[in-house]
């Protein structure tokens, strides 16, 4: 199949491309957009054959539901049995936003959509070319992230090319998402609120919205096998780059002294190395790639250029990464879930 990719210009969306690429999803078929965490795969949520598409252009298992995107909150009353009280009261603080919602389901949300599972996951994006592809398309949007199942996220439209050109019908082109992790998703079907995935909205963000506790599903704290998380996406070894990634943790001068000799040592065995750094730190190694996340203390800068570097990694063929950790107070949670699975959890504390 022959992908179109067309560059949308923010200012001025073109009506004719957008209108071309909502009748390619209402005929069932795949376009890649933007939206403001990362690229999504979209296709029509309520056509089993869609999702099935969206499953095999991705290589994604299909026992791991897809988020409905819609453009207005009216549109939760065609995927949702009942609509929490909880619901309205978070969008009304986060939507659109990189917040992702999971209620019971109605019947018309085809299990394929849903990974067999009788809730659905909604989320209205806070992207003009993701609301007007909707709004064209005349459908709500299945969408996961717009990446080949296991590599880094995509937030540029080449990353997304790179996965999936040629099984897809179209990708538009709108830049460098904003974000660049994908969104928080609360559970509203427990007792207790509970947040299966960290992103950028935090639970005390929620909490406070709620006037209730959030909790934090006790599958994702968990380093190890022992407690299965409860969103099946979170339980894959996702987002891993190719080489073998050892995040260093500690204070700074001694993660920095720390990676230097483990670099040392894998440069004299031959190994190609990268380190993941910071602006602060980047002078002082001596790696034969540096790639820099941005200032410490700029949490949006780290979140938006983390799975691009994680991509860079495989393009530069590195075989070893050692990353510093990125502990930062409101979305480090966030950042510390994904690169925790790309490092597959390995952390020397310094
Ligand atoms: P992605 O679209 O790639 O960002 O992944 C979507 C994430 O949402 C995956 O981790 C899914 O497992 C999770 N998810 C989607 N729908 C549900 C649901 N009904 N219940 C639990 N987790 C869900
Ligand atoms: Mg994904």
């Amino acid at each position: 199949m022959d992908t179109k990719i067309y560059k949308i210009d923010l200012e001025h969306i073109d009506a004719s491309i957008m209108q071309e690429a909502g009748n390619l999803i209402a005929e069932g078929e795949l376009v890649a957009f933007p939206t403001e965490t990362v690229y999504g795969l979209g296709g029509d949520a309520l056509h089993p054959e869609a999702a099935r598409k969206i499953y095999s252009a991705k290589g994604r298992p299909s026992d791991n539901p897809l988020i409905v995107h819609i453009a207005d909150f009216a549109d939760l009353e065609r995927v949702a049995k009942e609509i929490p009280k909880q619901a309205k009261l978070l969008a009304d603080a986060f939507w659109p936003g990189p917040l992702t919602m999971i209620m019971q389901k109605k019947e018309s949300v085809p299990y394929a959509t849903t990974g067999g599972m009788d809730t659905v996951a909604v989320r209205m994006p806070n992207h003009p070319i993701a609301l007007e592809l909707i709004r064209k398309s005349g459908k709500l949007i299945a969408a996961p992230s717009a990446n080949t199942s296991g590599r880094p996220s995509p937030t540029e439209a080449a990353h997304v090319a790179e996965d999936l050109s040629g099984r897809i019908a179209m990708i538009l082109d709108g830049g460098p998402v904003g974000i660049g992790i994908e969104s928080t998703i609360i559970d509203l079907t427990e007792q207790v609120p509970m947040v299966l995935r960290p992103g950028y909205i935090t639970p005390e963000m929620l909490s406070e919205v709620l006037g209730e506790a959030v909790i934090m599903d006790p599958g994702i704290i968990a380093a190890d096998d022992t407690t299965k998380p409860k969103a099946p996406g979170m339980k894959y070894k996702h987002y891993a780059p190719k080489a073998d990634m050892i995040i260093v943790d500690g204070d700074k001068d001694a993660v920095v002294k720390e990676i230097n000799i483990r670099t040392k040592k894998a440069k004299q065995e031959g190994r190609k190395v990268a380190v993941i750094a910071t602006e602060e730190t980047q002078q002082a190694y001596d790696a034969d790639i540096v790639l820099c996340m941005g200032k410490r203390d700029d949490e949006d800068s780290i979140a938006k250029h983390m799975y691009k570097i994680l991509r860079d990694c495989d393009e530069l063929e590195v075989q070893v990464i050692y990353s510093e950790s990125f502990q930062t107070p409101r979305i480090g949670q966030a950042i510390m879930n994904r690169l925790l699975k790309a490092a597959g959890h390995k952390v020397i504390h310094v």
